[in-house]
Order: structure tokens, then C-alpha cells, then sequence
């Protein structure tokens, strides 16, 4: 198999763990399983070597290499990508065994509404419990699981965990609260045809309202969208889910993907509320993006807002909502439900 135009190892190890699963299959022959297994070898041009009979050379040697350590699996020729290999094989095998063991908890951050103080939406965010490490960050596993495809099943679990405690505290606290659930653009990709759909059933089996639900989406997939995708993202937004745009001003920031894409809400990156109290710059910005977002009949929300002076600032230029430290920062469900008995958010901004 020849791979072209690769920009990073994961690619490879992606294509090859597809291989090695998909021949680790059952085979039905004549009314019986035949397992097999497969193990391969991995050179690169031109790091490795430049003429084809070296490649050929190297890549067999690599695949001996996989095969005496085991088979089923797949081995570099030089050693330092093995190294790397071996340690995300390893990272990855302590994710998948999280996710057997349920080391993971959700988190919730308050969205507060900026004109009224009240808390009605809210940001789930996981984390790994890590029995040694303890707290690990998003930023330090979700690039992973999302290369190793376990995001997927890491996300279902997310969602429906969020489902289930937005359907409580519509019940509770305010029938029109709605929990906002961060999906990646390999979760609209990988998911296998039906999910779209699956999702959507489970909202239906549990009697949960569309509605109570946003999907934080990146501009990422807005890029050369795929049917399939495209067509995910309408199923939702017909059962009455949200979307928001996360991370809004640090990518393309194209404005013709906010009408097109049917968005609901973007999300304000927290690089641009960071300096608004000091750079004349950044304020514009973000005074310009809410005059926008209005104009095209969308919400603001503001990320990262840890001073009472962004929060007045932001409030000025009119933003809706504001999630940040100076509210709250993300807590877990007990905490949280603290929270929206007495929310402080009313307290700071009288
Ligand atoms: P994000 O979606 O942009 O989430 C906002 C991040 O900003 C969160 O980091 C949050 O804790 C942090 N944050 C909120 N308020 C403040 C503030 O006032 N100051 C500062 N300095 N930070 C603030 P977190 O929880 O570490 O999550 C990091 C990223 O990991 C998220 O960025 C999101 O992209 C990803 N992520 C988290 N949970 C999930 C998930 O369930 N699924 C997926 N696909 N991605 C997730
Ligand atoms: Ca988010
Ligand atoms: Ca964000």
C-alpha cells in the first residue's frame, strides 16, 4: 500500500490499524469463520531511503519486525517513529481501558445570560479521572481519541450523560434549559450512517426535547462540507437541536458559512475577550462579530470571561451570553446543581 501527500505519522497509523482491523475480521468461508491476522511494515520516503528496492528491502525487514513482536500489529523500519508509535499505542490503550472502567466525568460551565443574569445553558466538558495522574485535560486525550477513532464512542457517552442531566433540570430548575455538548469533526465523519439518527432516538426513547440540546461545532467542518455530514447536521437541526460555533474568530471565520450552516449561536473565542479591556483592537472585533451575528439573527456568546470589566464591556457591545472563570469554571454535576439553586451570576451583576 502506497500512501502520498501525509502530513503527520497519525495518518499512517490510521490507515494501517483500519487495515489490520478490518483483516481481523471473521471471514465466512462456505458457512465457516476463518480468523486471520496481518502484520505490517512501515518505511518512508525519502527519510528512510530513496530507491525502490531499498523501500520494498526496509519495509519487509519492518514487517518481520511487527510479526516477531507479535503479529496483529504494525512496526516502523526507523527506530524513533517507533518509538512514537509505541508511546501512543500505549496512551491509546490506557484510553480505551478509561473507557471500559469509566474514568471519565462530566463537567458543567454555566452560560449566563447577560442581560438578565439568569443561568439556563450550560457547557458540558469532560474529564479523565486518571487513577495516577488524576484530573487529564481535554486538551491532552481528545486529540488522540480522536485520531484512534475512540471519540466516537467517548462522545455517544458524553451525550447521553448531558441528555440525561438537561432533561432533570428542565424538570427542576427552567423548562427551557439547554446543554451545550462539544462534537468534533471526526464524530460527524466516523460516526457510521445512522447516527445522526441514533442520537436522535435516544432523545426520543427518553422523552428529551430536541431543543434542550446545542451541538458545539468547529469551523473545521465547515470546509468542504461532505453530503453525509451535511445531512447529519440538518437531521438535527430538524429535530430542534442548536448549533453553535466554537472558537469563532480564531479560523476562517467565513461569514457565509453562518447562513448556509443554519448556526444559532457563536461562540466568541476566549483570544479576543482576553484583551478587551486593553486593546482597542479586540474590542472592535468583538463589538463588530455581535453587531454581525445580530444583523443575521444569531446569538453571542462570549468565552472566557474572568473579569467584571469584560463582562461590562461585553455587555455594552450588546453579547448575549458570557461563559467564563468570573462565573463559574466548569465544576462537577453535584457543584453544579449547587449552583443553579443560588447562582452567583445574579450577585456580580447587580
Ligand atoms: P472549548 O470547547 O473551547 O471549551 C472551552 C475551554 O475553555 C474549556 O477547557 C474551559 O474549561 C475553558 N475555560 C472556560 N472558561 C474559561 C476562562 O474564563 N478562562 C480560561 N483560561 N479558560 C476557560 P477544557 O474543559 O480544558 O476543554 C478544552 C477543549 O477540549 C474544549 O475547548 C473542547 O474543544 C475539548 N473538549 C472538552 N470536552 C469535550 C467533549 O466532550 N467532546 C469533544 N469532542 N471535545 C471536548
Ligand atoms: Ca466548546
Ligand atoms: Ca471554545
Amino acid at each position: 500500500v502506497m500512501l502520498s501527500g501525509l502530513e503527520e505519522q497519525q495518518q499512517i497509523e490510521r490507515v494501517v490499524q483500519q487495515i489490520i482491523d478490518s483483516l481481523a475480521e471473521p471471514f465466512h468461508l462456505q458457512g465457516e469463520k476463518v480468523f486471520i491476522s496481518a502484520s505490517i511494515g512501515i518505511t518512508l520516503y525519502p527519510v528512510d531511503g530513496s530507491s525502490l528496492d531499498d523501500l520494498l528491502k526496509f519495509a519487509d525487514q519492518a514487517m518481520y519486525q511487527a510479526k516477531n513482536t507479535g503479529r496483529n500489529r504494525y512496526s516502523y523500519f526507523t527506530r524513533g517513529l517507533q518509538q512514537a508509535a509505541d508511546k501512543r499505542m500505549y496512551l491509546t490503550r490506557e484510553l480505551r481501558n478509561a473507557i471500559n472502567t469509566e474514568q471519565f466525568e462530566l463537567y458543567y460551565q454555566p452560560i449566563v445570560d447577560l442581560r438578565s443574569g439568569a443561568v439556563y445553558k450550560a457547557e458540558a466538558l469532560i474529564r479523565w479521572l486518571h487513577p495516577e495522574k488524576g484530573v487529564v485535560s481535554p486538551n491532552d486525550f481528545i486529540p488522540l481519541a480522536e485520531d484512534t477513532g475512540l471519540i466516537v464512542e467517548l462522545g455517544t457517552w458524553v451525550f447521553k450523560q448531558a441528555a440525561q442531566c438537561v432533561k432533570e433540570w428542565r424538570q427542576k430548575y427552567n423548562k427551557n434549559f439547554q446543554i451545550a455538548v462539544n462534537k468534533s469533526p471526526v464524530q460527524f465523519m466516523e460516526d457510521d450512517m445512522h447516527d445522526g439518527d441514533s442520537w436522535l432516538d435516544y432523545l426520543q426513547q427518553h422523552d428529551i426535547a430536541g431543543n434542550a440540546i446545542i451541538i458545539e461545532i468547529t469551523e473545521g467542518i465547515l470546509l468542504d462540507t461532505p453530503e453525509i455530514v451535511l445531512e447529519k447536521m440538518q437531521a438535527f437541526k430538524a429535530a430542534g437541536i442548536g448549533l453553535s460555533l466554537d472558537d469563532f474568530g480564531t479560523g476562517y471565520s467565513s461569514l457565509s458559512y453562518l447562513k448556509k450552516f443554519d448556526i444559532d449561536f457563536i461562540k466568541i473565542d476566549r483570544a479576543f475577550v482576553k484583551n478587551i479591556d486593553d486593546h482597542a483592537d479586540d474590542l472592535a472585533l468583538c463589538e463588530a462579530i455581535i453587531v454581525m451575528a445580530h444583523k443575521l439573527g444569531l446569538s453571542v456568546i462570549a468565552e472566557g470571561v474572568e473579569t467584571t470589566q469584560q463582562q461590562q464591556l461585553l455587555i455594552d457591545a450588546g453579547c448575549d451570553f458570557a461563559q467564563g472563570y468570573l462565573f463559574s469554571r466548569p465544576i462537577p454535576l453535584a457543584q453544579f446543581t449547587d449552583y443553579l439553586q443560588s447562582p452567583p451570576a445574579l450577585k456580580r451583576l447587580q
